[in-house]
């Protein structure tokens, strides 16, 4: 997942047209047929920890800690008795190790305390666990049980700026955006979809809008047309 966004890209003409929302993500989706979480993850229970683990950082620094973690430590019990030093001595290349290792250690003690060791399946419930924010649950809810989140992270939040695919000052307001905007069917795969946008082709510093396939639809007014 990388950063939460601080400041609000500009740049779209208008706001899409519902129509154009629709138009967007249809063609999204058809660059990304198989789109999914690039976290490596076994369970509801080592999905939640990489997520966890994935603010700040990029998915591909994440999944080369969570190998060796998840080795010796695959569930809540063994997390809480491997503990938070050695926790820490594995995740110490990225980004803010010393909190997630607290976090991760006292999430898996929470999840056994009050969760008989599962992930819930609950908002409220998963934002009470230790590290764990919106983003996060609306990750887990969407990819562990098939719920229509929303996670809105840096590249969702640039991308509904600088299109017009969602326009808003704040992550919560871009997410209610595009939970009332883009149609219902759509919403749970939409995730992964702009996020991969985002990662390989609507660039923070310079969108690849020679190669969008969404250029149509898209109310970016500095489209970059020509490839360097
Ligand atoms: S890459 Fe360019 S054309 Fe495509 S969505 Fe981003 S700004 Fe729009």
């Amino acid at each position: 997942m990388t950063r939460t966004p601080t400041t609000r890209p500009a740049g779209a003409r208008r706001r899409m047209t519902l129509k154009e929302v629709e138009r967007f993500i249809t063609l999204l989706a058809a660059a990304h047929p198989n789109a999914e979480s690039e976290l490596d993850f076994v369970d509801d229970y080592t999905l939640l920890v990489a997520v966890a683990l994935s603010a700040q950082a990029t998915d591909v620094s994440v999944n080369r800690v969570t190998k060796g973690l998840f080795r010796d430590a695959p569930n809540p019990a063994a997390m809480v008795a491997l503990g938070e030093e050695a926790v820490g001595e594995h995740i110490r290349s990225i980004g803010l190790w010393r909190t997630k290792a607290r976090n991760v250690v006292a999430l898996s003690q929470a999840l056994l305390d009050q969760h008989d060791g599962q992930v819930p399946h609950d908002r409220a419930a998963l934002e009470a666990l230790p590290g764990v924010g919106r983003k996060t649950a609306n990750v887990v809810m969407n990819v562990a049980f098939g719920d229509s989140t929303m996670a809105v992270d840096t590249h969702i939040f640039r991308i509904g700026n600088r299109t017009g695919l969602a326009p808003g000052k704040t992550t919560r307001a871009v997410e209610d955006q595009l939970v009332a905007r883009i149609p219902a069917p759509m919403l749970r795969p939409a995730h992964h979809w702009l996020i991969l946008h985002g990662r390989y082709v609507c660039k923070a510093r310079r969108p690849d809008c020679w190669r969008c396939p969404a250029t149509e639809p898209c109310q970016y007014t500095a489209k970059v047309l020509i490839a360097p």
